[in-house]
Order: structure tokens, then sequence, then C-alpha cells
């Protein structure tokens, strides 16, 4: 990365000196995000799909997790909007506070990734296709003065709610239906507009799921969904071969099911089990079972979005594109005594302890950080003196070379 940033600029220098006036050779980048509803990792390992295969060969597979911590602060509900929106804010349910599909009250301080994006490159395009229109409206927030009146530059939903047009049966087919539509739609749009930042949702799989359980249903929609995913990829790969332009696709699911298939939104591990398919080859957090919330960070490292440090810091996930150095950050405190640990990647390197005592980021102010020393990231553990510093809850953070990782403690 580091080693391209510099050639690249060379170029510029040397296109600046001699006067020629032709493209980069680096190319465009673009990323596609597609969540496919409520498929365990489980059936989607045993059911063909081929396309999804072909996509993983080119990148890689790897099973995943959601859900926040277990028992915890940050334990997060295993339902569709709640996953949705960790994957766009890069946080649990205790920051983004989308609970259920409801989406009461979101926490729009904890900003999405196609915010962030549109803010630094206003320019720059971002589009949504989707079986379901809360997503734009209410998730990413479209023209709401919390999210600064974002504006997505293509979209193609609410299909859903024309009941004249899609009449709501029994077996969901209406569904089926409208997923087809979107994922064309969405495909047409990749080959001749090609914007720069897309999620494309379908929900048809986990209709199924509630209604069929594991079954040879659920497998056929599985299936479906794969030839979805495979009219994306037929686009992405027609827009790379003809112009400059490297994607980076995710797809992903939401959530699993709870044994037999059925239920979701508990937290055993077969429904906080997903899974995520990559395009791109991605770096070791890939390999050691990520969570739903480094999709943010990766989006940001792959489209070189830069994430201001105190939101940054607030970030529960973790880059699986740059170069990672650790995850999975924990502390404890006991009397005076602040225990931490990570999990080390064997990246030599420092890393910078941080504090705060209160949580005014979540009224959009600023919190206060107070820094407590540094570690050896290779260590995986430190234990740092608190002597003199009254508080009943803490924020702290691990300021990385690449990033911050954050884990909040409280008092008994
Ligand atoms: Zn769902």
């Amino acid at each position: 990365m580091i080693f391209r940033k510099f050639v690249f600029t060379f170029f510029l220098v040397q296109l600046s000196f001699s006067g020629f006036t032709q493209e980069t050779e680096f190319a465009t980048k673009k990323v596609v995000l597609v969540i496919l509803d409520g498929i365990p990792a489980e059936v989607l390992e045993k059911t063909d799909t081929p396309n999804l295969d072909e996509i993983s060969w080119e990148g890689g597979y790897s099973r995943a997790w959601l859900g926040g911590e277990r028992g915890k602060y940050s334990e997060t509900p295993t339902i569709s909007a709640v996953g949705y929106n960790s994957m766009l804010t890069g946080t649990w349910v205790n920051k983004h506070n989308v609970k259920d599909n409801r989406i009461q009250f979101p926490n729009y301080h904890y900003r999405t990734i196609f915010r962030h994006f549109k803010e630094v490159y206003p320019d720059k395009t971002i589009a949504i296709y989707s079986t379901w229109l809360d997503n734009r409206t209410k998730l990413l927030g479209e023209n709401l003065p919390e999210t600064g009146y974002l504006q997505l530059d293509y979209y193609f939903d609410g299909l859903e709610l024309d009941t004249l047009r899609f009449p709501h049966d029994e077996q969901s087919l209406y569904i089926h239906q409208i997923d087809k539509l979107v994922a064309d739609y969405a495909a047409k749009d990749i080959l001749e507009k090609s914007p720069d930042l897309t999620w494309v949702y379908l929900q048809y799989t986990d209709d199924i799921g509630h209604k069929y359980g594991n079954s040879s249903q659920m497998e056929e929609a599985v299936r479906e969904a794969d030839r979805q995913v495979g009219v994306l990829w037929e686009a992405i790969k027609k827009r790379q071969y003809a112009f400059n332009e490297e994607f980076l696709l995710l797809v992903t699911t939401d959530h699993g099911r709870a044994t037999g298939g059925f239920h979701h939104g508990g937290q055993s591990d077969e429904e906080r089990n997903i899974w995520i398919v990559s395009n791109q080859p991605l770096n070791p957090r890939f390999q050691k079972f990520p969570a739903i919330v480094d999709i943010f960070p990766t989006v940001a490292s792959f489209l070189d979005i830069p994430i201001p440090r105190n939101q940054a810091m607030e970030l529960d996930g973790v880059d699986m594109w740059g170069k990672v150095y650790a995850s999975d950050l924990k502390a404890t405190i006991e009397e005076d005594n602040l225990q931490i640990t990570w999990e080390s990647y064997d990246q030599s390197g420092e890393g910078r302890v941080w504090t705060t005592f209160g949580n005014q980021f979540r009224y959009g102010k600023m919190d206060q950080y107070t820094y407590f020393g540094k570690v050896d990231l290779k260590a995986g553990k430190a234990e740092l003196d608190m002597k003199g510093y009254e508080f009943k809850n803490a924020k702290v953070v691990l300021e990385l070379p690449q990033g911050f990782l954050n884990y909040w403690i409280s008092r008994p």
C-alpha cells in the first residue's frame, strides 16, 4: 500500500513536468457489499453455490461472527437490521442503538461508511439496491438532518410496499421476485454507472428459513441467492475487464439461525456464526474468525477513506485489507491495576494506550482522552497503573500503527 502510494505521487510529479495528459495506470477502486439474509454457515457450506465459490477462489471464504461480546456490554441481538447496522457503522448495538427491525432510535453519531465516504468524496457515487426500503431511509438515513442530509446517487428499493404489483403470498414468492429484480437492476447499474460504493440487500433466504428451517427449500433458496450474486459478479467482471477499475466484493449474511434453522435473535453459536466471501485476498484477520464490524474499516482502507480520530477510536472492527497488528482487545480492572490483553499478529510495533472516563461521543461531543503509555504489540498484554483516577466507567483505547481497538470497563 505504501509503495503504491509513493509510486502514484512520483507519477503525478512526472506528469506535471512532462505535460502528458493520460490516465494514471492505477485502477479506480470500487466496493460492492452484498447481504444475503439469514443464511447459516453450515447451510451455505453444504449447498452448491458455484458463483460464491468462484468469487472465493479469487479471494477467500471465512466463517465469521456477530452479536458483540456475549453476556457483556456490547452483546447484540442476532436480528436483521441490527446486523446490517453493525456492518454499516462498524460498531455493536451499545453504540449504534438499532435494537430491532423497528429501527426506532438509531444513534447517527456513529456514522455509516456511506456517510464517511460521501463526506470525503462528494463527487463519487453511492448506491443501494434493496428488498427493504428502511435500509436507505432509516439505516443509511437518507435526507435526514442527523446524517447531514446524506443523498444516495442511485437506488432501487421499496417494491415490497407495492402490494398491487407484488401481492404478499404465503410462500414469499413476491420477495423472491423482488430480489431478482433488485439483483438485475443492481447489475445493470454496476455495468452502466459503476457506483463507487454499493450495497445490495436480498431477503428471500430469510423468509424461507423462517418457514422451512434447514430443508431442501432453504437450500434451493440459497442456490437462487447464489445465482443472483452471479449476476452481480458478471457485471463486476465486465467492468474490470473493460475499464481500469478494481472491485472489492464482500458477500455476507446478517445472522445465523438457531438449531433447526427456523429462528434467530438469541446468542447461541448457531445464531452468532456467519460467513464472509471476498473476491480479494485479505489480510490474516480474515482467516482468524473475523466479525461483521470488520467490514467498515476494511472498506475504509480499500477506498482510502480517512476516518476522523475520535470516530475511529469508537470502531469495534478490524481492517481486513491493510496491515493488521492486533485485534480482540479486552480489559479488566482490579483496584488500580488495569490489565489489557489483545490478539497479536506477530507484527513488531508499538501501541499507545488511551483512556477516557466519560462517553460524550454518544451525544455527538468529543471525549477527552488521557495517555497511559506505550505497549509492545507482540506481547499481547500489558498492565497499567490507574492510581489517582476516580471513575466508574472508562473507555480504553489501544492505538495501533494503523487504526484503533477499544474496550469499555466498569468498576464493580
Ligand atoms: Zn435477517
